[in-house]
């Protein structure tokens, strides 16, 4: 599983007009601001993206993103493996004064120079993808909670027990 297939960066300058495909596996540590909002580093990012120029020589950006990634859950603040699927359909353009030409149905890429940094743009898309916020199924943390009230409920038991035991044997060593 080495994410060695996709580089850091794509040149703008070609790879519209040759019209080329990247995908694989990005590692999470590639992702810093995305891996940011997880609960750990365990997981997975796959990619496809097309690139290719339309007919009226838009730089547009297809494909598809897969991610198995853990966030906190918002009930329990445990782990919660969450699957994210997005696809994506962007436009490259070079500034914001181009991104607000665009119509309302494309969504923007801005790079100001032939450096495409893939990371970022999966980043960001990802970002966007991942829901604000998550919960376990509602059995899942009710289990959590109940088991966490289990437990309060058998050191009571335990706290108060040493003294009991000692105080019936006492009791029964006095009667001998
Ligand atoms: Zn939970």
């Amino acid at each position: 599983m080495s994410d060695s297939s996709i580089p850091a960066y794509a040149d703008s300058r070609k790879i519209f007009q040759q019209e080329e495909n990247i995908s694989g596996i990005l590692d999470l540590g590639r992702l810093p601001r995305f891996r940011k909002t997880l609960a750990n580093d365990q997981g997975s990012v796959s990619l496809e993206l097309k690139f290719s120029l339309s007919d009226e020589k838009k730089r547009l950006i297809e494909g598809r993103l897969q991610a198995q990634v853990n966030v906190f859950c918002q009930r329990c603040l445990k782990p919660l493996a969450i699957e994210l699927a997005d696809d994506i359909k962007l436009v490259l353009v070079q500034d914001e004064e181009a991104a607000q030409r665009l119509g309302a149905d494309m969504d923007p890429w801005i790079c100001e120079d032939y450096k495409l940094d893939l990371a970022e743009l999966v980043e960001e898309q990802l970002i966007l993808c991942t829901p604000i916020v998550s919960y376990h199924d509602s059995g899942d943390c009710i289990h959590q909670q109940h088991y966490v009230a289990g437990e309060d409920a058998t050191e009571n038991v335990t706290n108060d027990n040493p003294f009991s035991v000692l105080r019936s044997l006492k009791e029964s060593d006095s009667s001998d």
